[in-house]
C-alpha cells in the first residue's frame, strides 16, 4: 500500500450533479483509511489562495442528495500559469499533501497532470460532466440527472404542443457532443434529433421537414446547443421562412445543471469516489476512475488532442427516424 497521509478534493469546471455524491465518498473513503482530506475551495482557487478546508466524516453528511457542489466549482485562470502552480506545489509540499483528487472534466485533468509533472502529489481525476462525452469512460457524473430533467421539460411542452397543434423545437446542453440530446430526443418521442456530431444543412432539414412520411399535429425537435448556445431561436427562424413551418423554441439551459441527483448518478459518484482514494492508496497516479463495461476501472487521462468523445450510435438514430413517424 502507498502511504498517503494527507490528500486535497477539489470540484473544477462545469457543476454536475452527483459531485457532492463522489465528495462525501471520497472524503469518508480516506478518513476509514486514516487519511486527512481537505478540500479546496472553488476549483484550483482555494490552492491558488493556498487555503483548504479540513473535511471530516460530519462535513459532507447530508449532501449525497444535494445538486451542484459544496466545494463550489469555477474555472481558474490563475492556473494555466507556470508560476503560478508552481506556488501552489510548494504551498502543497510544505502542508505534506501527497494525494490530490480532482472532480472535473478532460480541462480540469490537464491541469491536475501539469500540477503533478511539476513536483505535485498524485493525482487521480473523476469524471463529472452533464455532457458525458470524456474519452476514455463511459459515463460521467451528471449525465442522467441532466438528461431526466431534460426529459421532463420535454414531457411538458409536448403537453402544450399538443394542446395547441403547435411545432417546437427544444434545445438542450452539449458542447462538443450529442448524447444528450440523443437519449433525451430518442425518450421524449422527438421526430428529429439535431446533434454536433451529425449535422444536417438547414436546406436538408426544411426539405425533410415538409416531406413528413405522416401529417402530425403537433412535434418536437430536439437540439443540441454545440458551441453556440441559443443558436436554435436562428435556426427556427430559418426552417420557418424555408419549410413555412412556425417553431417555438425552448432554450433548456442550465436548468440542466441543477437539481437533486438520481438514483444512478449517487450510486456511480458513490463507486468513483471510493475508488479515487483505493487507487491513490495503491499508488496509483495520473489515472482517471472511469466506467467500463458497467465495471469501474483506471484509465489513463484523455489526450490533450482528443479530449472528447463523440457520440456514434447511428443505429439509436436510424431507429428514432423509424419510430418517430
Ligand atoms: P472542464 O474541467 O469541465 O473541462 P475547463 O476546461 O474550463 O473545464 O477547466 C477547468 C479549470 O481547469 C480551468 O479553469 C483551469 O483552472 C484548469 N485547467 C484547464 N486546462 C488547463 C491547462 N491546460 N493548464 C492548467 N490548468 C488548466
Amino acid at each position: 500500500m502507498y502511504d498517503i497521509k494527507k490528500l486535497v478534493i477539489l470540484t473544477s469546471g462545469g457543476d454536475a450533479p452527483g459531485m457532492n455524491a463522489a465528495v462525501r465518498a471520497a472524503v469518508r473513503s480516506a478518513i476509514n483509511n486514516g487519511i486527512e482530506v481537505y478540500g479546496s475551495l472553488s476549483g484550483y482557487h482555494g490552492l491558488v489562495k493556498q487555503e483548504l478546508n479540513l473535511l471530516e466524516a460530519n462535513s459532507v453528511a447530508n449532501i449525497i442528495q444535494l445538486g451542484g457542489t459544496i466545494l463550489k466549482t469555477a474555472r481558474c485562470e490563475e492556473f494555466f500559469q507556470k508560476d503560478i502552480r508552481k506556488q501552489c506545489c510548494e504551498f502543497l509540499s510544505k502542508n505534506n499533501i501527497d494525494g490530490l483528487i480532482v472532480i472535473g472534466g478532460d480541462g480540469s485533468f490537464r491541469g491536475a497532470t501539469l500540477l503533478h509533472q511539476e513536483g505535485g502529489p498524485h493525482v487521480i481525476g473523476i469524471p463529472a460532466t452533464i455532457d458525458n462525452d470524456i474519452v476514455g469512460t463511459e459515463y460521467t457524473i451528471g449525465f442522467d440527472t441532466a438528461r431526466n430533467t431534460a426529459l421532463e421539460a420535454i414531457d411538458k411542452i409536448r403537453d402544450t404542443a399538443s394542446s395547441h397543434n403547435r411545432d417546437f423545437m427544444v434545445e438542450v446542453m452539449g458542447r462538443r457532443a450529442g448524447f444528450l440530446a440523443v437519449d433525451v430526443g430518442v425518450a421524449g418521442g422527438a421526430e428529429c434529433i439535431l446533434t454536433p456530431e451529425f449535422p444536417s444543412t438547414v436546406e436538408q432539414l426544411a426539405y425533410q421537414l415538409s416531406h413528413p412520411k405522416r401529417k402530425k399535429e403537433s412535434s418536437i425537435i430536439v437540439v443540441a446547443e454545440g458551441d453556440a448556445p441559443g443558436h436554435t431561436i436562428d435556426l427556427a427562424k430559418r426552417l420557418n421562412q424555408l419549410a413555412n413551418k412556425d417553431y417555438k423554441v425552448c432554450i433548456l439551459g442550465h436548468t440542466q445543471r441543477g437539481g437533486s441527483p438520481t438514483a444512478l448518478d449517487r450510486k456511480i459518484a458513490s463507486r468513483m469516489g471510493a475508488k479515487a482514494v483505493e487507487y491513490l492508496l495503491a499508488g496509483m497516479n495520473n489515472k482517471m476512475v472511469a466506467r467500463v463495461k458497467d465495471d469501474i476501472v483506471p484509465v489513463d487521462f484523455p489526450k490533450p488532442e482528443q479530449p472528447s468523445r463523440n457520440f456514434d450510435d447511428q443505429e439509436l438514430l436510424k431507429l428514432n427516424e423509424a419510430i418517430c413517424q
